[in-house]
C-alpha cells in the first residue's frame, strides 16, 4: 500500500501530455516495474509485445520460439574488399524447405541473431518469414567478439553515445533502408575481464534500451564475462530481466547461470545439437536450473544456420553443421524427449519455449 501513494500523486501532479509521453517511455517501465503492476489497476491498459520483420506481434502470438538460431551469416569480417552476392529471392526459395520444416514441427517464431557486419540481410528475412509462416526477428548491435573482427572501423572512434543513436535510428526509422525495424539488441564479446570496447558498446545497448525497451541479447565468452556486463548494464539503470545471457553453455559447471538468473537475466543455452554427449550436458543444466527453482529463466535453441562463402564466383550457402545434421529440429525431435525421461513435465517444457521468450524478449507499451 505504501508504494500506492507517490503513484497517485504522480498522476495528480502530472499534465495528460506528459503523463502519456512518460507512460509509453519503456526505460522508465523497466527501471519501474512496480509502476506497470500499479498502472495495471487502474484503467490503463499495458501490452507486450514484439518486432518481427513483419511489423508487431503480440507477445502472446509468438508461440514455439527458438531464441538464438541463423538464417544466412557471413564470417568473411567486417569490412572486406569482397563478398559473396546473392539474388534474395532465389536464396529464399534454396533455403525456405527447412524453414517450412521448422514450421511443421511445431516452431512459430525464430529469433535471428545474425547482426551488423555478419551478414545481417532483412530482406531475405522478411522474404523468408512471409513464405514460411514463421515470425523471423532481427537485431541491432555490434559483435565484438571473435578478436573484434566484425566490428566496422567506426565502432573503434565513436562514443557510445553515438554508436547507440545509429542504432536507436534503426529502431525509429527501419534497417539498410527498409521499414523493418530490430526487435532486440545484439552485442558479442570475448571472455572476462571484458576489454574497452566491449564496455563501450554495452554502454551504448543500455542507452538504447533505455530509450527503446529493446531488450540486450549477448554472445558471450564466459560466466564471468555475464557478470562484468550484467554489473555494467545495472550500473547504467538497466534492470538484470533485460539482460539475455548469449551462449551460456560456456559456464560449464552452472555457478554463473544460477547467480545471474537469480538477478533476474536470461540463461540462453543455446549450441544444442545431436551429439549425444552434447544432450547430457544440456539436461543436465536445464535439471539443475530447475532443481533450483529457476527454470522461468532459461531459454534453449541451436545456433544453427547457414554460412554463405563464394565457390567458382558464385555464392554458396552451407549449413553450419555444428552437430546438428539439418538445422532448427534437435529440440523438438531429440531433447524434448531426453528432458521427459528426467522428469521435466509437458507444462515445463511449453514454459521454456513459449512463456520464457516471450517474456525474455517482449517490450512493453501502454494502450491510452
Ligand atoms: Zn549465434
Amino acid at each position: 500500500m505504501l508504494i500506492k501513494i507517490p503513484v497517485i500523486k504522480l498522476f495528480l501532479y502530472m499534465e495528460r501530455r506528459q503523463f502519456i509521453s512518460l507512460s509509453c517511455f519503456a526505460g522508465f517501465i523497466t527501471l519501474y516495474p512496480n509502476f506497470l503492476a500499479i498502472a495495471g489497476e487502474s484503467s490503463r491498459a499495458e501490452k507486450g509485445f514484439l518486432m518481427t520483420v513483419n511489423g508487431k506481434i503480440d507477445a502472446n502470438a509468438m508461440g514455439f520460439t527458438l531464441t538464438h538460431e541463423h538464417i544466412v551469416t557471413d564470417f568473411k569480417g567486417a569490412e572486406p574488399d569482397t563478398r559473396p552476392e546473392y539474388d534474395n529471392e532465389t536464396t529464399a526459395s534454396l533455403l525456405l524447405p527447412y524453414l517450412k520444416a521448422a514450421k511443421k514441427s511445431g516452431i512459430n517464431t525464430m529469433i535471428e541473431c545474425t547482426p551488423a557486419y555478419i551478414g545481417r540481410n532483412v530482406k531475405l528475412l522478411r522474404l523468408l518469414s512471409k513464405a514460411s509462416g514463421i515470425n523471423i526477428i532481427t537485431n541491432t548491435g555490434y559483435y565484438a567478439a571473435v578478436g573484434q573482427k566484425y566490428l566496422p572501423k567506426h565502432a573503434f572512434t565513436e562514443t557510445s553515445e553515438e554508436l547507440a543513436s545509429r542504432w536507436l535510428k534503426e529502431w525509429n526509422d527501419g534497417i539498410d533502408g527498409t521499414d523493418i525495424k530490430p526487435g532486440f539488441i545484439k552485442l558479442g564479446v570475448d571472455n572476462a575481464p571484458l576489454k574497452p570496447i566491449e564496455k563501450k558498446l554495452i554502454k551504448a545497448a543500455a542507452i538504447v534500451h533505455l530509450k527503446s525497451g529493446l531488450k540486450i541479447a549477448i554472445h558471450t565468452g564466459n560466466g564471468a564475462a555475464a557478470r562484468e556486463e550484467a554489473e555494467i548494464l545495472m550500473a547504467a539503470g538497466v534492470n538484470p530481466e533485460a539482460l539475455i545471457w548469449v551462449h551460456a553453455q560456456n559456464d560449464p559447471s552452472g555457478y554463473f547461470h544460477v547467480e545471474l538468473a537469480r538477478k533476474g537475466c536470461w540463461i540462453s543455452l543455446d549450441g544444442i545439437n545431436e551429439n549425444s554427449d552434447s544432450i547430457v550436458q544440456y539436461r543436465n543444466h536445464i535439471y539443475r536450473l530447475k532443481g533450483e527453482g529457476l527454470l522461468h529463466k532459461l531459454l534453449i535453441s541451436h545456433d544453427d544456420g547457414f554460412a554463405v562463402t563464394e565457390v567458382d564466383g558464385k555464392a554458396a550457402f552451407n549449413a553450419f553443421e555444428n552437430g546438428n545434421s539439418a538445422p532448427y529440429k534437435t529440440i523438438s525431435g531429440m531433447l524434448k524427449p531426453a528432458l521427459s525421461e528426467l522428469g521435466i513435465s509437458s507444462d515445463e517444457f511449453k514454459m521454456i519455449t513459449v512463456r520464457n521468450p516471450a517474456n525474455a524478449f517482449q517490450m512493453k507499451v501502454c494502450a491510452i
